[in-house]
């Protein structure tokens, strides 16, 4: 650890003195390194975690467009800004903190390490990373994808430890913040040893968020919209829909409709093209699922489909009946399951809705817009989105409260947690 630390510090010291055009060009290089071997970062992705190949592919794409994004912005995000005051001149600064260290998790095994690492380093950062163990060769080929965009050695590097080694890294003086994407616990573990060093952190945790259907939606594209928000990477999504609350007198049609729709949908082999619902990626997140579902259906749920597992297939599930005490409410299931409550007033799903110790987004459909945009303050929410899934863009910023953790990624908010923001007063 101590050498890999010597070498990002190193590299810090020339990182951190490049321009940003510099810098960017670096970022283009690797952008065009990962679009020529987009099927090979795609078949590792889908080898080791089990997405299917298109969603893969997919991935992949999102991170160049990421790239794309920040190449385009990072300039205007990081001029200083003139502030007005009575000095003779006052204005703002965004400089580089020195190594950050990136804890990344399996689900999105590409996209979760560049939208912390392109942004992080663009602002003239270098980062270490350590990746979920699960996920070795999509590490290693972004590790060798950021040296064959031809950055300096140490810009990025992998750390190839255990999650048990990761306090000392954070205590480690040369670390000057920490970005976690992964579980409540593990944000717990990071953000309680970077409070003890002072050090900053930022946290992307679990969600379980609710996807609201009301009367007036239109039903079709609702219905549509929450098969991909549930079944998307075989449900293993933080901003995945969860929790369905559908408004009482379209709950019938909303439940036939749904089953119908999830009973088309093509499990199996995730390398084949025409796959929609692959296996998930661990045997315990099978077993943790299906333990979830059937504690649900002791304590009164309803399997409308699914509810079966075979190794670690789990198939798409919708259950009904379900009450707030109950796991597939309370805990987050990362998994292709939905679970169905029925509701009769806005105020009630919103309850309902903020009913949860996640708070990352919301899906409301609806075609009352303009009654919806003046209760967008009631939901508790890191993101509200209207007659649309929740999903993440690099031109917002992104994140969530509660214990789906703390600061943004992505966007302008993205770029700048890991900055230091000097103020300059000249009289
Ligand atoms: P995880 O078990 O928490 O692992 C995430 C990362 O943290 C891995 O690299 C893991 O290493 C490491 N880790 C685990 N315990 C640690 C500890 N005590 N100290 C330091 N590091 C530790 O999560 P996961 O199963 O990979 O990912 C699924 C979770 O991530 C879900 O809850 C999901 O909602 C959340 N997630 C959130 C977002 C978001 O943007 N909000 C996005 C994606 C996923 P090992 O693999 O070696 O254990």
């Amino acid at each position: 650890m101590q050498t890999k630390i010597n070498t990002a510090q190193e590299a810090y010291g020339y990182w951190k003195a490049t321009t940003l055009a510099t810098r960017i060009e670096h970022v283009q290089r690797l952008k065009e390194v990962l679009r020529r071997n987009r099927l090979h970062y795609a078949t590792l992705i889908t080898q080791e975690m089990g997405k299917p190949i298109t969603q893969s592919l997919a991935e992949v794409d999102k991170c160049g467009l990421l790239c794309d994004y920040y190449c385009a912005n990072a300039d205007a995000f990081l001029k200083p800004k003139t502030i007005k005051t009575e000095a003779y001149e006052s204005f703002v600064t965004y400089e580089p903190l020195g190594v950050i260290l990136g804890v990344m998790p399996w689900n999105f095994p590409f996209w979760q390490v560049f939208r912390f690492a392109i942004p992080t380093i663009l602002a003239g950062n270098v980062v270490m990373v350590k990746h979920a163990s699960n996920v070795p060769q999509s590490a290693a080929s972004i590790e060798a994808l950021f040296l064959e965009g031809d950055f300096p050695i140490g810009v990025y590097q992998n750390l190839h430890l255990s999650s048990d080694k990761i306090a000392d890294v954070i205590a480690h003086p040369e670390i000057k913040a920490v970005s976690l994407t992964g579980s409540e616990a593990a944000g717990s573990a990071v953000a309680a040893q970077a409070g003890k060093y002072l050090k900053k952190s930022v946290l992307e945790l679990g969600g379980s968020n609710a996807f609201i259907v009301c009367k007036d939606a239109d039903l079709d594209k609702a219905v549509a919209t929450a098969v991909n928000a549930r079944m998307q990477n075989a449900g293993q999504s933080c901003i995945a829909a969860k929790r369905f609350l559908i408004q009482e007198t379209v709950f019938e049609p909303f439940v036939e409709k749904y089953k119908t729709a999830l009973s088309k949908l093509v499990c199996g082999d995730p390398m084949n093209t025409a796959t929609q619902i692959g296996p998930l990626a661990r045997i315990d997140l099978a077993e943790e699922l299906e333990k979830q579902v059937k504690q649900s259906v002791a304590m009164g749920a309803t399997v409308v489909c699914g509810g079966i597992r075979k190794d670690t297939f789990y198939e798409p599930t919708i259950l009904t009946g379900v009450t707030p005490e109950m796991p597939v409410f309370r805990e987050e299931t990362f998994g292709p399951v939905a679970a169905l409550l029925s509701f009769n007033t806005l105020s009630e799903a919103i309850a309902l809705s903020n009913q949860s110790d996640f708070g990352l987004g919301v899906s409301v459909f609806t075609q009352d817009i303009n009654h919806l945009k003046k209760r967008i303050g009631e939901f508790h929410e890191g993101a509200v989105f209207l007659n649309e899934m929740v999903k993440s863009d690099p031109r917002l910023p992104f994140g969530g409260i509660k214990k789906s953790g703390y600061g943004r990624e992505l966007a302008e908010e993205g770029l700048k947690e890991f900055v230091n923001v000097k103020t300059v007063v000249i009289h």
